[in-house]
């Protein structure tokens, strides 16, 4: 009998205990949403990859590469557009990632093409318009790699090689729930 009201009230205590944790638990992500509401999706480029694109476009320039930004921050209505094409809607499959879940719905990401001399859009990444032996598209991934971004065409699963990005330690996940990186922390 003693032994059944010991497991009893073993029981109840860890009960009481998960009962807790999950209070604790949905406040946690109550907070977060709080952050969320607090945290708009942003309309322009963080501050800190607008500097880097507009470096990464003067060095290209002294390599003779002229580089042209063709996308920057886009909007999650665009970015189901997107999502939408060579699935609802036709043509060929460009994204992976739905509304809010693209680091350019943040102003994380720009997308880059580049340009001959006679301001025609070059869409060869084998292209050497500088003739040095290398192609331009990957002399300008090494540039932006080596200035802190990521860039699409390291990617495994799906190569998208006109993006870069910088994702500041934040996961989708985390931007989705409203957490931002901050410039001044990330200012050199
Ligand atoms: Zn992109």
């Amino acid at each position: 009998m003693n032994k059944l009201k010991k497991d009893i009230l073993a029981w109840i205590t860890v009960i009481i205990f998960i009962v807790i944790i999950f209070v604790l638990y949905n406040r946690l992500e109550d907070q977060y949403m709080d952050l969320g509401e607090d945290a708009p999706i942003p309309i322009e480029l963080h501050p800190l990859v607008e500097e880097k694109k507009d470096i990464l476009l003067e060095q290209a320039s002294n390599l003779d590469i002229e580089v042209v930004i063709i996308e920057k921050t886009r909007s999650i209505r665009r970015q189901n557009e997107l999502y939408a094409q060579g699935r609802s809607k036709q043509g060929d499959i460009v994204t992976y990632a739905r509304g809010g879940e693209s680091y350019h719905n943040y102003g994380l990401a720009i997308d880059y093409t580049l340009q001959d001399e006679n301001g025609e859009m070059i869409w060869d990444t084998q292209y050497d318009g500088n003739g040095n032996g290398e192609s331009d598209w990957f002399e300008v991934a090494e540039l932006a790699k080596n200035l802190g971004f990521e860039w699409g065409g390291d990617w495994n699963n799906f190569k998208d090689y006109p993006h870069l990005q910088m994702d500041f330690g934040l996961s989708i996940n985390q931007l989705k729930r409203g957490l931002r990186p901050s410039y001044e922390e990330n200012k050199e």
